[in-house]
């Protein structure tokens, strides 16, 4: 028997799994996107408001959002009234193609707006083609620039942008006051070494600080099953390290190769993608001190 392969869509294998009372979320695994885990590596959160779910981060492909959707009617067959993105890396938000399909409304950085659609985006060219099927560009249609309220049957959902480059140029706190929980996207991460490649150290800081003050008894990132109030510890604690050491170094003058050669933080060396990024974080960081950025 020949199986036609390309016929066959591919199986998100996807768990939800309960976030105190009112709050289910899909947890990626701790790794890059690649063909095996077909984007399967991100966080896809869906917040029960009583009437509908609020669904925070809409995952890598079209038929991921559409499998999670399915689970989650399983437990509750509920409609969604909104889908946020917390920023514009793609694994978070190119699975709006299937939300778009059902006519939900998306919400996002006031950033989408500058963004062009991709010839290919970095997802489609890391998984395959069976998973990515029916995936296109869709960006949000509802733009926050700085802060927006919505009432959800009666509940409040309070989304504020960062407005500087902290992980990215276009990063949203969500907070939802009711059910003591802040989604945080990619400003926290507990399973793997955050990247600065597209962020700055120092907003970054501020942007933890700032859910640190929080009351909350959920902090939800866009990486990594950690959700209690201290799941910004690792993330909070390396890149505070991490400039604290890389400024002292510069301070004493030492050049940028020596650096990334001499600043080891053995504490992290387990973490996933120490190995990978860590010397580059580590480089980026002493050119934003070098430069004043
Ligand atoms: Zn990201």
């Amino acid at each position: 028997m020949i199986l036609f392969h390309s016929l066959l869509a591919y199986d998100y294998p996807l768990i939800p799994k309960a976030v105190g009372a009112k709050t289910h979320c899909f947890f990626g695994a701790p790794e890059v996107m690649d063909e095996r885990n077909n984007g399967n590596m991100v966080n896809s959160c869906f917040v029960n408001m009583g009437t509908s779910y609020l669904v925070i981060d809409s995952g890598p492909t079209y038929l991921y959002a559409l499998t999670a959707y399915k689970k989650m009617k399983e437990i509750e067959n509920l409609p969604i009234s909104f889908v946020i993105n917390t920023h514009t890396h793609d694994d978070h938000w190119l699975g709006n193609s299937y939300y778009d399909s059902i006519d939900v409304k998306i919400i996002g950085s006031n950033a989408f707006k500058n963004m062009f659609k991709e010839e290919k985006t970095r997802m489609q060219k890391r998984i395959t083609a069976e998973a990515f099927k029916k995936t296109t560009q869709i960006f949000p249609s509802i733009y926050v620039k700085e802060k927006m309220t919505l009432t959800i049957n009666n509940r409040k959902v309070l989304i504020k942008s960062i407005n500087k480059k902290a992980h990215t140029q276009s990063d949203l706190l969500i907070y939802i006051p009711k059910y003591a929980t802040v989604f945080a996207g990619d400003l926290v991460f507990n399973d793997r070494l955050p990247s600065i490649r597209d962020g700055n150290i120092f907003n970054w800081l501020e942007a933890l600080d700032e859910i640190r003050e929080m009351k909350v008894e959920y902090v939800v990132g866009g990486h990594g099953v950690q959700v209690d109030s201290n799941s910004i510890d690792m993330t909070y604690n390396y890149l505070h390290e991490l400039k604290t050491r890389v400024s002292s170094s510069l301070e004493e003058g030492i050049e940028i190769g020596d650096v990334v050669e001499s600043v080891v933080m053995n504490k992290y060396k387990n973490v996933n993608f120490y190995k990978d990024i860590h010397r580059q974080n580590v480089a980026i960081v002493y050119q934003m001190l070098e430069w004043g950025e």
